[in-house]
């Protein structure tokens, strides 16, 4: 199963693509998580990527299609996978499809999670990550047991830099004019398929499970 899923920041694409790797045995891959673990060990690409990130701005297409193209053709990949995240700009899905051609790769479905942006700003802003294993809390949704620790890892919980209100914002107007047009251009693939992702966790579970029986 070969995957893609859109939707704009805070709709659920990485809570939702956690279920799917458990269901379909297959990897997620976010380019989001690649490019904050590159920051994190201070690599040359996370040094380039950080201050785009920071900014809630996008990281370069070049950039981004040159970590994929390596990380599509590992063994892991071989089964299919979940793309999280990526692509978010027409060239980098053009690329992507380049890409495909090259490795005989062939999409099943773009999952569009739809969910109002007026929702999103909460959302993401009571969302907490842990430093250590990279697990995802929401302080509304889904707390952790013990305030600002991690239950898996016991590490410390933070605030991402780009889930600060006044970055939300850039982010949404940025996926609005990039990343939105990518719906039309699955859509005219016949690859699209739309999920309503205002509910809770499990009922958009659910709405995921009916969309690809
Ligand atoms: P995410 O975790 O998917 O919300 O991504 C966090 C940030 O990483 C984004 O706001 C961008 O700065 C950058 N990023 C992640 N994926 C991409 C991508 N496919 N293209 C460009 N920038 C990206």
């Amino acid at each position: 199963m070969k995957l893609i899923l859109l939707g704009p920041p805070g709709g659920g694409k990485g809570t939702q693509a956690k279920f799917l790797v458990y269901k379909y045995s297959i990897p997620q891959i976010s380019t989001g998580d690649m490019l904050r673990a590159n920051v994190r060990d201070q690599t040359a690409l996370g040094i380039e990527a950080q201050n785009f990130m920071n900014e809630g701005r996008l990281v370069p297409d070049e950039v981004i299609l040159g970590m994929m193209d390596s990380r599509l053709q590992k063994e892991d990949c071989k089964n299919g996978y979940i793309l999280d995240g990526f692509p978010r700009t027409i060239p980098q899905a053009e690329g992507l499809d380049k890409l495909l051609d090259k490795i005989g790769h062939k999409l099943n479905y773009a999952i569009v999670l739809d969910v109002e942006q007026e929702a999103i700003v909460n959302r993401l802003s009571s969302r907490r990550s842990c430093r250590g294993c990279g697990r995802v809390y929401n302080l509304i949704f889904d707390p952790p047991e013990k305030e600002n620790k991690c239950g898996s890892c016991d590490d410390e919980l933070y605030q991402r830099e780009d889930d600060k209100t006044e970055t939300i914002k850039n982010r949404l107007k940025i996926y609005n004019e990039q990343t939105a047009p990518l719906i039309e251009f699955y859509s005219a693939k016949n690859l699209t398929q739309h999920v309503d992702a205002s509910g809770d966790i499990h009922q958009v579970k659910a709405n995921l499970i009916t969309a690809l029986i």
